[in-house]
């Protein structure tokens, strides 16, 4: 396995490839199953797999956890190099973002919903470094994981509307064994918060058993997982979400493909977690 921090080392990784097919898993470190399933799925379907751990400020608002964000390079580069990775590339900040860097990569009205509503500026970040990321790497295919749906979204729309030359395949939810979807951040609950933030997977699945047994008005259905998290102290509410999982505009009756989504404050910590029905 080759590690490199320079743009000019993944090129010339990627020219010695002799057009072998290279599946790219990009994410911000501190590594773990969830990671760990895209590289599977990658390495069984590309020649070549290139990851890359580059925790990028531009995502990250002026409130949030840029600084204290998990970050563990040794760990990652075993893990990488266990599951099969060729190339990590791993470049520092001030190599990504020149000082006069002044483009910036926007998807409208998608990234306006869910996550866009609630954290300002993320997604143009996101769309920004993926893209840099994708002229860098050139992937025949790229990895992400369904855990953050509306990212994959995005990022599939901003494939399309500029013609990126390659295809995005999404890997489903890899969660704990009791269903805590699994994430970098559950590192900052404390003991009674990683009981708590059992909540986001319960209440889904409380939703999907409404659901099973033919309940099909969104409303009703997000009170009662509203309900449900409200009922657990130590957690708030940023957003609950019943939408079509297409175009993630909010719909009133459950049919074809509806995404539930959730952000929660566990304490200090945001969680994520979704679920996609198809009715
Ligand atoms: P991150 O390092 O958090 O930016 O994540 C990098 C990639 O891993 C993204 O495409 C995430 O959606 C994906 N990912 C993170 N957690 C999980 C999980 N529990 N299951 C599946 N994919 C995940």
């Amino acid at each position: 396995m080759e590690v490199v921090k320079e743009i000019s080392e993944v090129r010339g990784f990627i020219n010695q490839s002799e057009e072998q097919a290279v599946g790219f898993v990009p994410t911000m470190g501190y590594l773990h199953q969830g990671h760990l399933a895209l590289i599977e799925q990658a390495r069984e379907e590309n020649e070549l797999v290139v990851l890359s751990i580059f925790v990028n400020p531009t995502q990250f608002g002026p409130d949030e956890d840029y600084e204290e964000y998990p970050r563990d390079l040794e760990r990652d580069l075993e893990l990488a190099r266990n599951g099969g990775v060729d190339l990590v590339f791993m470049p520092d900040a001030d190599k990504m973002y020149k000082n006069n860097a002044a483009t910036k990569v926007e998807v409208t009205g998608l990234t306006g919903k869910l996550c866009g509503a609630s954290r300002a500026g993320h997604f143009s970040g996101v769309c920004t470094v993926v893209s840099k990321l994708f002229n860098i790497v050139n992937p025949t295919r790229a990895y992400f994981g369904q855990k953050d749906y509306q990212q994959v979204l995005v990022i599939k729309r901003m494939v399309e509307d500029l013609n990126f030359d390659l295809e995005i395949v999404t890997v489903p939810i890899v969660r704990e064994e009791d269903g805590l979807a699994i994430s970098s951040r559950n590192k900052y609950l404390n003991q009674a918060e990683r009981e708590a933030a059992l909540v986001l997977f319960d209440s889904l699945q409380r939703a999907k058993e409404l659901i099973d047994n033919g309940e099909r008005n969104a409303k009703a259905i997000g009170e009662v997982l509203s309900n449900k998290i409200e009922a657990e102290p130590l957690a708030e509410i940023d957003y609950v979400s019943i939408v079509d999982g297409n175009n993630l505009e909010k719909i009133d009756q459950i049919s074809g493909r509806v995404l539930i989504a959730l952000a929660v404050y566990i304490g200090e910590t945001r969680l994520i977690d979704n679920l996609v029905v198809e009715v």
